[in-house]
């Protein structure tokens, strides 16, 4: 009689929990969607090219960075502050704005650790019973659970080769890797990374988020009342806990319904059988906590069954309080949004001033030579050319507005191969008397535009120097030697 009691009461609270959750998606699924594109998106983008150039390259065999599908040598800097700005700014932005948003959604320490615990432990091997507990520890087992860290290591070889593909292409990888004793820092690497991630996943697991990861220990002091963060609500639920984290006020459902009879929570303790770090979110806001969200549908999911909405939600203190929805729009994240944009537009500004050649120009110590019996002067330069583009090119160069003042040396264009650098003699000269100056020689300031001959408007670039042109009463001296 009293199993029939009860058997009606569970099927009672299924159809309940049923019909209030109708529709509602877990953020496990929801998480599980991101998990998908983002390992899809670090997975194709190395290969994807536009005229050969990359989304993000770090190519120190070729001393390049690629940034949104542009190529810049390593020597043209002056963007990287605007980069450095603009990573650092995302992430206050994205942390006063949602908290570990990033732990939960899109880190790959997390996804590796769903893949392994939930996806390969629990789903395939059944090591695991459920993925609701994350509690009991493996133990025993030790044929699945060796088959399990192969499964790992194969993805975790995988995943090192993703991330050194962010580094050496995949259009040299697959050259390099056909003689891999050539290559040995690259497989070097890939060996250290692969065995960092099984060792990491397999033994670290969420310890590297609480004890490891430098994100978890600087991102609290970001946080406002407004920041969205996975929260317990104690006026609904009861406190379990005093305000301080100490102390646990109450020991069971019976003991929080003497203090607080309205006190929602059933002490279940679903929410803390469900944690992948092991905390009680009951207490409030840790730094353990990598706002996963999974305490948030274990209790939905209990608070369904008895018709009423959960007691742990994604929101902010300041919502909880006030009973409203969290306010995205404040002075903390408007402020944050527009250094964003400036930092954006300042570095598509200095990607905008990107050149496709490199040229150092350098003077002689020989300020100038007189020539002819003083009817020529010259100046002689090296020229430090540098192809940065993947074909080759024939350049050459021109005096901006000095008509004057001739090209001597070279006579004709010069080609540099496709990524190669040259150093070049430059020697520059005049029939003209620039100055009749007899107490000092004459310094003008003079632009060299130099090109590549087959693509003058994309292939130019500017510099300035300087033509120095003798005291006239060593001209003069020069030319009555005659
Ligand atoms: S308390 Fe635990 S389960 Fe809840 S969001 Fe934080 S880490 Fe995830
Ligand atoms: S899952 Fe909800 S009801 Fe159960 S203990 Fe946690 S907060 Fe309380």
């Amino acid at each position: 009689m009293a199993e029939a009691t009860t058997q009606t009461k569970v099927k009672a609270s299924k159809q309940r929990m049923k019909e209030y959750l109708k529709g509602w998606v877990p953020y496990r699924y929801k998480r599980y969607v991101f998990f998908v594109l983002a390992t899809v998106v670090a997975l194709v983008l190395p290969f994807i090219t536009i005229h050969g150039n990359h989304f993000f390259l770090l190519n120190f065999d070729h001393k390049q960075i690629h940034l949104f599908f542009t190529k810049f040598d390593m020597q043209e800097l002056y963007m990287m502050p605007f980069l450095l700005i603009f990573g650092f700014l995302g992430v206050f932005f994205l942390t006063t704005l949602g908290g570990r948003v990033w732990c939960g959604w899109a880190c790959p320490q997390t996804i590796f650790r769903v893949i392994y615990r939930d996806l390969i432990q629990t789903k395939l091997l059944h090591i695991r019973k459920r993925i609701t507990n994350k509690q009991q520890e493996v133990t025993g087992q030790y044929p699945k659970r060796i088959i399990g860290g192969l499964i790992w290591t194969i993805l975790a070889i995988i995943a090192a080769i993703n991330f050194v593909w962010y580094f050496v292409p995949p259009e040299d990888f697959f050259q390099y890797i056909k003689h891999p004793s050539e290559h040995g820092v690259m497989m070097g690497t890939i060996a250290i990374l692969a065995g960092f991630l099984i060792y990491d996943v397999i033994k670290l697991k969420e310890d590297f988020c609480i004890y490891v990861c430098p994100y978890a220990r600087v991102q609290s002091v970001m946080y406002d009342e407004e920041t969205i963060q996975t929260i317990y609500d104690t006026e609904r639920g009861g406190h379990i806990y005093s305000d301080d984290q100490e102390r646990k006020l109450v020991k069971n459902e019976k003991e929080l319904l003497s203090v607080e009879p309205d006190a929602e929570c059933t002490y279940c303790d679903s929410c803390v059988r469900v944690c992948p770090t092991h905390i009680d979110i009951k207490r409030g806001t840790q730094l353990e906590c990598i706002n996963c969200l999974e305490c948030a549908d274990a209790c939905t999911q209990v608070m369904g069954a008895l018709g009423k909405p959960s007691l742990i939600t994604w929101t902010s203190y300041s919502a909880v309080k006030e009973h409203r929805k969290p306010k995205y729009l404040r002075f903390r994240t408007i402020a944050y949004g527009i250094a964003l944009a400036a930092a954006l537009a300042g570095l598509f500004i200095a990607s905008s001033k990107k050149e496709y050649m490199l040229l150092n120009i350098n003077k002689t110590t020989q300020l100038y030579k007189i020539k002819d019996h003083g009817k020529m002067v010259q100046n002689a330069y090296t020229f430090l050319v540098q192809n940065t583009e993947r074909e080759d090119h024939k350049y050459f160069f021109e005096v901006v507005g000095h008509p004057e003042i001739k090209i001597l040396r070279p006579k004709e264009p010069f080609k540099v191969k496709a990524g190669a650098k040259i150093k070049k003699v430059v020697i520059l000269g005049t029939d003209k008397v620039l100055s009749k100056d007899s107490s000092k020689d004459k310094v003008i300031p003079i632009t060299i535009k130099a090109y590549a001959v087959d693509n003058k408007k994309k292939i130019v670039v500017t510099r300035p120097t300087t033509f120095v042109f003798p005291r006239y009463d060593v001209l003069q001296k020069e030319r009555q030697k005659q």
